[in-house]
């Protein structure tokens, strides 16, 4: 029988509990639930080999988002970050979501764009067709870098070129499209647009000066959307003050940015439990988010017929399964084992849907309670360990400086001496 994700009280549930549920929802072995619960999961010689200059590692809690149905699919998120409420809020839209059948996705293939910036082309516009008149030459040079890709089903697909007026004068962009398949694929693009590029200069007599993948990955996107019933979302007017955050954040950039930040709030949390590049995924959100003139909201929110709340999200989606650390970290690996997914465009569409599943908790209790009273008991934990609280009266102190409404380092010291001196709070 297919394992639910719907684990209602999952945040009451003891660590150790939380854990078990997930290692039975996704199999994993007593090592690898053991590996969760280690702070230092990340041996310092692999770290070392990772970047440069090494000192140590830095650990960062790993939470599990609940209640996940994408295409009929039971889901379980794992999601590494540091700010409180957003795997609550990930977990509670989803359930929403669920109402109304979960999410449904889509993507298109994963193709991936490498530039070749030639400059002091005589003719540029003879010199683009020149260049697309030799794309089958070109191409097969680029392929003959990658014979693995190639065998996966992808590789160099097709090219383009533009020409773009700079301070510098016309510049000819040669553009490759590369299907990456399952790997986010700046390496393998970067080497093939390093090997055609003497190639390009030879058919354009100018100089290649940069060859590079850009992040504004637009035919590589994924798409999530759903429907929540009006009556999960806590009624019409909740709908409708959700459609009224949308409006806001399609129109105003400087809400935008803040509404964009929330659905990556979801998106990154999973890109970094996996291992991922986040600043290729955000890099790409940011700009295709200008795709119409002005920057504006990625999401769309709208009410239908039935009064119910629609949500959908488009955005580019450069991620992997294979290469760069996806692969040799053994939390990310342990990660994408929870997840479940098995190539990179799925996992994608499993990142669009919590993106907008995180913009859903968001809009919900921006539009309908305020932010803060779901943010404040986690923060107001935050402030009391800052204060220099620790075991139980961390939660003592949190707690009473929820129902003061005064959560504040200073009140909260002054509490933990008034503890520390009558035994209570
Ligand atoms: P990679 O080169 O480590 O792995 C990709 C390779 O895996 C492919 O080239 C292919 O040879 C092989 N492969 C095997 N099976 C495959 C399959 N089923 N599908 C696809 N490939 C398969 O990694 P990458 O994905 O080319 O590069 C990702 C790394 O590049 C990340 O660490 C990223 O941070 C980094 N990076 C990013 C940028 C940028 O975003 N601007 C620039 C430079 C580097």
């Amino acid at each position: 029988m297919a394992k639910s994700s719907l684990i209602p009280g999952f945040y009451r549930l003891s660590l150790e509990e939380r854990l078990q549920h997930v290692k039975e929802f996704a199999n994993l072995t007593d090592e690898e639930a053991g590996q969760l619960k280690k702070a230092g999961s990340l041996p310092l010689d692999m770290a070392d080999r990772m970047i440069e200059n090494v000192i140590g590692t830095i650990p960062m809690p790993f939470g599990i988002g609940v209640n996940f149905l994408i295409n009929n699919r039971d889901f379980l998120i794992p999601m590494a970050i540091e700010e409180p409420s957003v795997v609550a809020a990930a977990s509670y839209a989803a359930k929403m979501v669920r109402d109304g059948g979960g999410f449904f996705t889509s993507s298109t293939q994963p193709i991936m764009v490498g530039q070749i910036q030639v400059v002091g082309v005589k003719d540029p516009y003879a010199g683009k067709m020149r260049v697309i008149q030799s794309k089958d030459e070109i191409l097969k040079k680029a392929n003959d870098q990658d014979p693995v890709l190639l065998s996966a089903g992808g590789g160099a697909k097709d090219l383009d070129a533009k020409i773009i007026n700079t301070t510098q004068g016309s510049m000819l962009i040669v553009e490759l499209q590369v299907d990456c398949r399952d790997a986010m694929g700046a390496n393998a693009v970067n080497t093939m647009a390093e090997a055609v590029a003497p190639m390009i200069e030879r058919t354009t007599g100018g100089r290649v000066y940069l060859r590079i993948i850009s992040n504004l990955a637009t035919r590589r996107l994924a798409r999530a959307w759903c429907i929540v019933p009006k009556k999960s979302v806590g009624g019409e007017e909740v709908v409708d003050g959700i459609v009224n955050a949308y409006a806001f954040a399609a129109a105003d950039p400087y809400r935008a940015a803040t509404h964009n930040k929330g659905i990556l709030n979801g998106i990154v949390a999973v890109i970094l439990a996996t291992c991922n590049d986040h600043r290729a995924i955000e890099a790409g959100a940011h700009a295709y988010a200008v795709k119409n003139g002005h920057y504006a909201s990625l999401s769309t929110w709208e009410k239908n017929e039935n009064g119910d709340l629609v949500g959908s999200l488009e955005l580019p989606m450069a991620v992997g399964l294979i290469g760069g650390a996806v692969r040799t970290h053994p939390i990310a690996k342990i990660a994408v084992k929870i997840l479940g997914v098995k190539t990179a465009n799925e996992f994608g569409e499993v990142l669009a849907a919590a993106g907008l599943a995180q913009n859903l908790g968001a809009l919900r209790a921006l539009s309908h309670e305020g932010i803060q009273r779901g943010h404040m008991n986690l923060h107001a934990r935050n402030i009391a360990v800052t204060a220099g609280a620790t075991g139980e009266v961390i939660d003592l102190v949190a707690a009473k400086m929820v129902e003061e409404r005064k959560v504040r380092v200073d009140r909260a010291k002054e509490l933990i001496e008034q503890y520390e001196a009558t035994g209570k709070i």
